[in-house]
Parts: C-alpha cells; sequence; structure tokens
C-alpha cells in the first residue's frame, strides 16, 4: 500500500517524508531515481518502524536549484513564492535582487521583495532605490521583523515561501519570529531518525497554518541559474518583453549590434542600463 507524503527535508539521499497524520517516516530511494527535494510530494512504501522506500514523486509546479559549487542541485519543488530579503544596512546587491527575479520568474514562482529594518533612517533611501520593481510591478514590503512580524503573515498565507538574502539583512530574525520552535523541532527530528547523528540539511519544510509552509535553507543567499536558457533569462526581464523580437537582428543579445530595440528603450527611459548589463552578466555567467 502507497501512501501519500510531502518531504520535509533532505539529506544526501535520505528524505524526511511527513504523512498526512504528521508522522515522519525516513525514507530512500530505489536505485537510480531521480534526486528529490524538499517540497516534493511523493508516493512512499513503508518498509519498517519509521521507515520507507520513495516510489514515485508527483508532477512539480516549480522546482529551485541550489547556485555555486551546488551546481543542478536541487533546493526546492512547489515553491509558490521567493521572499528576497533586503536590508538598508548592510546595503544589498541590486543584482542578487534581479538573479532571484530571475529565477522566479523563469519558474512561474510570486517574487515579494521585503525591506526589512524599516525603522532605520536609511530605508527611505533604499525604498527609492527598490521603486524601480514596484514600476515593474512586483511588491515591496517594508518590514520591521525585529519589532513586527504581522504586516508579513497575510503574504505568507496560502503560499509555500522560500525566504532568500544576503547575510546580515535579518533572514534568521524573520525565521524566529515566525517559527520560535523551529530550532527545538530541528533537533527533535534528526535525534529520532539520524541515530544522534548531526546532519546539516539545505532546507526544511515547516508549516506555518493548515494552507502555509515556509521553506527555510540557512545562508541561502541565491539559486542556481545555470539550467536557465539565453532567452529564457532574457523573458524574465519584465519591461524587455515589449521590446522582443523587435529588434533588427533576431538573434540580438542588445549589445551593440545596430537597431536594436532594447537600446532604443533605454532611450526612452523604459529600461534601465543597470538591469541590461544584469542581464548581459547573467547570459555570459549564468552558474
Ligand atoms: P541574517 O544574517 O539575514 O540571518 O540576519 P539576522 O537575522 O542575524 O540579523 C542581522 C542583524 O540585523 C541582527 O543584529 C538583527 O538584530 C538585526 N535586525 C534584524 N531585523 C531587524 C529589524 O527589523 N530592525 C533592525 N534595526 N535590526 C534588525
Ligand atoms: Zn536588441
Amino acid at each position: 500500500m502507497l501512501q501519500h507524503g510531502l518531504i520535509v527535508a533532505a539529506h544526501g539521499k535520505r528524505y524526511d517524508v511527513e504523512l498526512h497524520d504528521g508522522v515522519i517516516v525516513s525514507c530512500v530511494t530505489r536505485g537510480k531515481k531521480s534526486e528529490l527535494a524538499c517540497g516534493d510530494k511523493v508516493e512512499i512504501k513503508p518498509t519498517g518502524p519509521g521507515e520507507g522506500v520513495v516510489e514515485n514523486f508527483l508532477p512539480r509546479s516549480s522546482l529551485l536549484y541550489r547556485s555555486n559549487e551546488f551546481r543542478k542541485k536541487l533546493l526546492a519543488a512547489n515553491v509558490t513564492q521567493i521572499v528576497i530579503v533586503l536590508a538598508a544596512k548592510p546595503s544589498f546587491y541590486p543584482e542578487l535582487v534581479d538573479r532571484c527575479l530571475v529565477a522566479a520568474e523563469s519558474e512561474g514562482i510570486r517574487p515579494l521583495i521585503v525591506l526589512n529594518k524599516a525603522d532605520l533612517p536609511e530605508s527611505a533611501e533604499a525604498m527609492a532605490r527598490l521603486s524601480l520593481y514596484q514600476r515593474l510591478g512586483y511588491e515591496v514590503l517594508p518590514l520591521s521583523a525585529k519589532q513586527d512580524i504581522a504586516p508579513l503573515l497575510p503574504h505568507l498565507h496560502g503560499q509555500t515561501s522560500v525566504l532568500v538574502g544576503q547575510s546580515g539583512m535579518g533572514k534568521s530574525t524573520i525565521v524566529n519570529a515566525l517559527l520560535p520552535d523551529a530550532q527545538a523541532r530541528t533537533g527533535e527530528i534528526s535525534s529520532a531518525l539520524d541515530s544522534g547523528k548531526h546532519t546539516t540539511t539545505a532546507a526544511r519544510l515547516y508549516h506555518l497554518d493548515a494552507a502555509s509552509q515556509l521553506i527555510d535553507s540557512p545562508g541561502l543567499q541565491e539559486f542556481g541559474l545555470a539550467h536557465i536558457t539565453p532567452d529564457q533569462i532574457e523573458y524574465a526581464f519584465l519591461e524587455f518583453r515589449p521590446y522582443l523580437g523587435k529588434c533588427r537582428f533576431s538573434d540580438c543579445r542588445h549589445r551593440s549590434e545596430p537597431g536594436c530595440a532594447v537600446h532604443e528603450a533605454i532611450e526612452a527611459g523604459a529600461v534601465t542600463t543597470g538591469r541590461l548589463s544584469c542581464y548581459h552578466q547573467l547570459i555570459d555567467h549564468p552558474a
């Protein structure tokens, strides 16, 4: 008899699968099955007390990869929202925002930009920098996680969210405010299933309520983009879309080609040079 479950953590080739009754079963995959990720919906066959084998996984609505040295390693499946955590201090890299937006757009995931530490006086200037993204239609939420997490809650409702941010932006403060007992729960699971062995997990899924999940991956700064094609990257820059296919050359990469519609859009103020150079950076060094 197969049982439906949800992968709540992946430790190498071993997965913590949560069943409908909340019980967590430690599972392996059979043979050379493709890699699975936190957030995957699976069917398992129990093989013993607290143990099982993953027989199938269900179609994914989205798939995110880890970046850099973890090239092409899965991070999380079925995420519906990427929460990009920024702050005025320390200052954030706009390219990281653009890279996260590309990951979101290419998977059809909703991005939410959070400007944390809104209590800092430097936040007004940071908000002004972020108005570019608001003009593109992205939501920018000012938040002071240290003082009050409540303004974030309605944005998380009904979503499976993954939090991403450079270190120092306040990601742990947000996670701790949302999941005060997460630390305890993590310890509980690893001691029960890994016989006391300490395993670091790339990502772990938590339930915020019956309809909302949070996937936390400590230290997650950006996503792997190596699997995304240059055309997909181009399409992920929303403001380029009206001009695509309008350049003189159909394979125009909007560098110094004559008759480039995207360069004309820059002249007209509809595209910024910052976003165009970020696009070039991404197609040249996608990892
Ligand atoms: P992480 O590296 O992104 O996980 O960041 P932390 O959560 O560790 O926070 C980094 C620093 O920012 C800590 O000193 C926090 O106390 C501080 N911090 C977090 N949220 C806020 C906030 O809303 N306002 C202010 N002023 N500081 C905050
Ligand atoms: Zn062009």
